[in-house]
């Protein structure tokens, strides 16, 4: 199924679901300001509820008593109210001018609701009376002010200039991809037949040197990238994105050339790099490493991905063996001295689960329909470097470089968010996220006709990319770095009066255990069980990472991974060592032939989520039991001995 549209149901559900969980007690605090600066004791203020009940009165003394010059000013401390958005029935306020000439000299009376300004009154009543006292009521509405910027996964936020330059999409796995060259705005540019103006005045062209020359489409693709991933795992990863065209900001370079020492585009490079180390800093917390990936478009010659490690191709092109296993210097540092499969550095970069060499063997069905092979390739993506070497030549030699254009991920923002060596600049570097720069050829990047608008005559190939993309980092991530879930007690049966296990886990992660059905009593944070407190029974217990108390949102449930533990009573001190069991035969039809050195109490059966289906109270002669009633399918058959000791089997009914 492919998508065209950016995930904005999907943002207001969320939105929707956030507002619900704060439920129906809609306050917001109302403030009355008085400016009246002469005449002030002619002057008064009642404020009421929708049912005519007095909340507030302002003046300063409403009897014409005072001099001319008596200015009196009043702001009144917030009190919360519930929300009323009718103008014509809900709160309303009595103005009194006590003269009846209206208030003198401009005086003024404003009313704020959460900050914003939900009524003002200019002190001219529509009636008057020489030396009569005068009131108007006057009807306003009031409600919430809009909702901050939202901070949980899929939701836009931007910088702070309300200008929609940079954009920070938060989400909830260990992956982080900024796009710094795709933007549009700002261009004077007519992209996908819409026009961007050069407008505004604060940001200058770029005239220092380097190139403004812009990734096409890759602020589209790093936003399909994320809604395939989002489809394909309910997560997200997180996103940054330039939305300012590389003629006004190049957030890949140091800031002085990234903005021409522009201070106002300084801000926009600031903010674009304060997301990422933002995003950086919540993996970091969550899942205690990740990886980050810069988004690139390039159009060199030979049609193929260049994956960027800040090893440089004469690195590459080296042919001493092993040579890149005594390299240090790339941006996947961390992960060279800490992966899962224990690889090389050589093996990371260019073996069958390096980064290429996933996209060789990943998709790519419809790019190569449209005419897009090479060097024979007929599926997945060509990416240099990785494991594929597709002719005796060099065009079609995907192992190195030689001497074909190539982007070796030496930029600014690789080095400053992977875990190599620091920026230029000093800043970055090191730590456990690491870096890898992908620079996608052009033909993977095709819009055609997308969201209506016509952008190429050509067949779109960037969505189908952005689904095989989507399908290739979480494919690395689970290769390389998924030990996050990981967990184990040192046995998978406790009896009620025993000590209470904990496991072990992976220490860097934040996690959450639970525990199916009801009766187990384990600690959420820790996973140690509570044996004093727990019924016998067969539990399913889950290790999620995320955070506790997180009630969803910030939360991934993909690295996630369960285990069964039986909790017996302790009916006697049991004897492990003598204890032998045996049920056969398996898979079985029906019955079930159990055998053990000691008496049989009873036998529970449950299913795969840890349901109880059918208990057997055994007779002391009893060794079988009969489960033909129950359905084709997987079952835990629970076995309780009298003395205490407890075996489960996984059992196959036919
Ligand atoms: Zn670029």
């Amino acid at each position: 199924m492919k998508k065209t549209t950016f995930p904005f149901f999907k943002s207001i559900f969320a939105l929707f679901l956030l507002m619900s969980a704060t439920g129906f007690a809609q306050n917001v605090d109302i403030i009355l300001t008085v400016d009246w600066p002469q005449w002030s004791t002619e002057n008064k203020v009642e404020f009421y509820d929708p049912a005519g009940m007095l909340l507030q009165t302002i003046d300063n003394g409403y009897d014409g008593a005072g001099p001319a010059a008596n200015p009196y000013n009043e702001t009144t401390v917030a009190v919360s109210y519930p929300v009323n958005s009718s103008t014509t029935a809900g709160y309303y306020v009595i103005v009194y001018d006590f003269y009846g000439d209206g208030w003198n000299q401009a005086g003024s009376l404003t009313i704020t609701a959460d900050g914003d300004t939900a009524f003002t009154f200019n002190g001219s009543f529509d009636t008057s009376g020489t030396n009569t006292p005068i009131s108007q009521t006057i009807y306003f509405a009031v409600e919430e002010a809009p909702a901050p910027p939202p901070p949980f996964p899929g939701v836009s936020q931007f910088d702070t200039s309300g200008n929609n330059y940079i954009e920070y999409i938060r989400g909830n796995m260990p992956i982080i991809i900024s796009a710094p060259h795709g933007g549009v705005i700002q261009s004077g540019e007519t992209i996908g037949g819409t026009f961007y103006p050069d407008n505004d005045s604060a940001l200058p062209d770029r005239n220092c040197g380097g190139s403004d020359v812009r990734d096409d489409n890759t602020d589209i693709l790093i936003h399909e990238i994320q809604q395939s991933v989002f489809d394909q795992t309910g997560c997200y990863p997180y996103i940054i994105i330039n939305n300012l065209h590389r003629s006004k900001l190049d957030p890949n370079r140091e800031s002085t050339e990234a903005t021409c020492s522009d201070t106002d585009a300084l801000f926009y490079w600031n903010a674009y790099h304060d997301f990422i180390d933002d995003a950086s800093n919540r993996v970091m917390n969550t899942y205690g490493k990740g990886l980050y990936i810069d988004l690139h478009g390039q159009n060199h010659g030979i049609p193929r991905i260049e994956a960027g490690y800040n090893i440089l191709a004469a690195d590459l092109n080296n042919t001493t063996a092993n040579y890149l296993n005594t390299v240090s210097n790339s941006t996947i540092t961390n992960l060279v001295s800490n992966n899962v499969g224990g690889l090389t550095q050589e093996e990371l970069v260019r073996g069958p689960n390096s980064l290429g060499g996933i996209f060789q063997d990943t998709g790519g069905v419809f790019y190569h329909a449209q005419g897009n092979s090479s060097c024979g390739t007929t599926s997945g993506y060509r990416t240099v470097p990785s494991d594929y070497d597709q002719g005796s030549f060099d065009a079609c030699d995907d192992t190195r470089p030689n001497n074909n254009a190539y982007f070796a991920g030496d930029y600014y923002s690789n080095m400053r968010h992977g875990s190599g060596p620091a920026a230029g600049d000093g800043v970055g570097g090191g730590g456990t996220i690491d870096g890898i720069m992908t620079e996608v050829n052009r033909r993977v990047r095709d819009l055609g006709t997308y969201n209506g608008n016509v952008y190429d005559t050509r067949p779109q190939t960037l969505v189908p990319f952005a689904d095989d993309y989507a399908i290739v980092i979480k494919n690395y991530i689970d290769l390389h770095y998924n030990d996050f879930a990981t967990f184990s007690y040192t046995a998978n049966t406790y009896a009620t009066g025993g000590a209470d296990p904990t496991p072990t886990k992976t220490p860097s992660v934040s996690s959450v255990f639970t525990a199916t059905p009801a009766g187990l009593s384990i600690h959420e944070g820790t996973g140690t069980i509570d044996l004093s407190t727990s019924t016998a029974g067969l539990y399913e217990i889950t290790h999620a990472i995320g955070v506790a108390g997180g009630a969803g949102l910030g939360t991934c449930s993909v690295y996630s991974l369960t285990t069964m533990i039986t909790i017996t009573n302790t009916l006697s001190t049991p004897d492990v060592s003598e204890a032998t069991f045996a049920m056969y035969p398996n898979p079985t039809t029906g019955k079930l032939q159990i055998e053990s050195t000691q008496t049989i109490s009873k036998v529970i059966v449950y299913n795969l989520i840890g349901q109880q289906v059918k208990t057997f109270n055994m007779e002391a002669d009893q060794n079988s039991i009969d489960i033909s009633e129950l359905k084709i399918g997987s079952y835990f058959v629970n076995v309780q001995s009298l003395s205490g000791n407890t075996y489960t089997k996984l059992i196959v009914k036919k």
